[in-house]
């Protein structure tokens, strides 16, 4: 098994644009891979284009009508009024939709296949981790379920067990209704609060159908949780988990939104946090899953200052050419940056918070504290249906 990781990349998913007034701008993926060549991580790991998730691959998941209403909306934006989730607000119809929604799908896939076959230990797609998106339905910026069909894909390889790990500022609710009655799959999102975020999902009652109880696991952090406390719930439950699941594929979804500056959610994390976070994923799957790592982005509105960042450092984890957060950002892409979108460039690859400090959830709790209320309430509701202590 090659120890060198892959990225997948095919500059045409920049072309997955809802439009200038959408927060969804895909400079935020422009700008990430140009910052990971300005490190020259390209050179560390291999760069791979994968196909376009075909018509077999996407019924993995989505269901067929629902697929011929991308391609419906595809063909004629102009015609989707809101059925299936398409020419809404959040997910306006655009020219040529389904074919960049299904080659991103298919980055996330072959990333899958790649670490399944032993081509890469790790394999990121961060254009990828569009959570949103149901079996049936667009929703939340997102057409195409890349993350399920990457899960789905696993499992059709015959892998047993899967763990799905989404730390995304919002509720991973597609990945968990697509694999809701699956034992198979292990699906664990951190997020705001649904009483204060879209998607109102994610409750710790969630817990699985009744063909996989205790299958989902759901941590609902109040609004502004920082980084203690974020990494800290992190820590209090995805390593117990892995630990008694013991998934052969680690898949990851790093949405960058959880980070302060970001206009669409409530929580006060750092990139420093985010980067402890992507750093303890690949430990994880080290220790549980055999090293088998696929990690995607997610969400992420700071499309410059934020995103960009996170993912490099995401990539650097994966490369094993972890980034030092006490890095300067390379000035080519400060003028990249200026020359793109007009506006300065952030100045360091750190928001001044490394080492990020947090106390293990076995120190003890306070059950006054808002972010242990969450921890213990996702701990009660599932971990004595899979055995384990609350
Ligand atoms: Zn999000």
């Amino acid at each position: 098994m090659s120890g060198r990781a892959q990225l997948m990349w095919d500059e045409a998913v920049t072309g997955y644009d809802f439009g200038p007034e959408h927060p969804m701008d895909p400079v935020r993926l422009a700008l990430t891979r140009s910052l990971i060549g300005a490190f020259g991580l390209d050179r560390e790991l291999d760069v791979v284009a994968a196909k376009r998730a075909g018509e077999s691959t996407l019924g993995l998941v989505h269901r067929e009508d629902y697929v011929a209403a991308v391609k419906a909306a595809s063909a004629d934006p102009a015609s989707a009024h809101g059925e299936y989730g398409l020419g809404t607000e959040d997910v306006p119809a655009f020219a040529g939709m389904h074919d960049v929604s299904a080659l991103i799908a298919g980055q996330s896939v072959g990333a899958a296949e790649a670490v399944w076959h032993g081509e890469a230990l790790h394999a990121v797609n961060f254009a990828g981790g569009l959570h949103h998106a149901m079996p049936g339905a667009a929703s939340g910026f997102c057409v195409y379920n890349d993350a399920a069909l990457a899960i789905a894909r696993l499992l059709e390889l015959g892998a047993e067990r899967v763990a799905y790990v989404d730390v995304d500022v919002h509720h991973g609710d597609g990945v968990q209704a697509a694999f809701w009655d699956d034992p198979r799959v292990l699906t664990i999102s951190l997020h705001e609060h649904p009483r204060t975020l879209f998607p109102q999902t994610g409750w710790p009652e969630e817990t699985g159908g009744g063909a996989a109880p205790g299958s989902a696991v759901n941590v609902a952090l109040p609004a502004g949780t920082g980084d203690e406390g974020w990494v800290r719930s992190f820590h209090a439950v995805v390593p117990e988990l892995l630990a008694e699941f013991r998934p052969q594929v680690l898949v990851t979804q790093h949405g960058a939104d959880t980070h302060f500056e970001d206009p669409l959610a409530h929580l006060a994390v750092s990139l420093d946090a985010q980067r402890a976070v992507q750093v303890a994923c690949h430990s994880l799957a080290h220790e549980y899953a055999q090293g088998r790592w696929v990690a995607l982005g997610g969400g992420g509105y700071a499309v410059v200052d934020v995103v960009p960042r996170s993912w490099t450092h995401l990539v650097g984890v994966a490369a094993g050419r972890e980034v030092d957060p006490s890095s300067g950002v390379p000035e080519e892409w400060g003028r990249e940056v200026f020359a793109r979108a007009r506006v300065l460039a952030p100045g360091r690859m750190t928001d001044g918070r490394w080492p990020v400090r947090w106390r293990g959830w076995d120190e003890g709790y306070d059950p006054a504290d808002r972010v242990d209320q969450a921890v213990l309430a996702a701990r009660r509701a599932v971990f004595p249906l899979r055995g384990l202590l609350a």
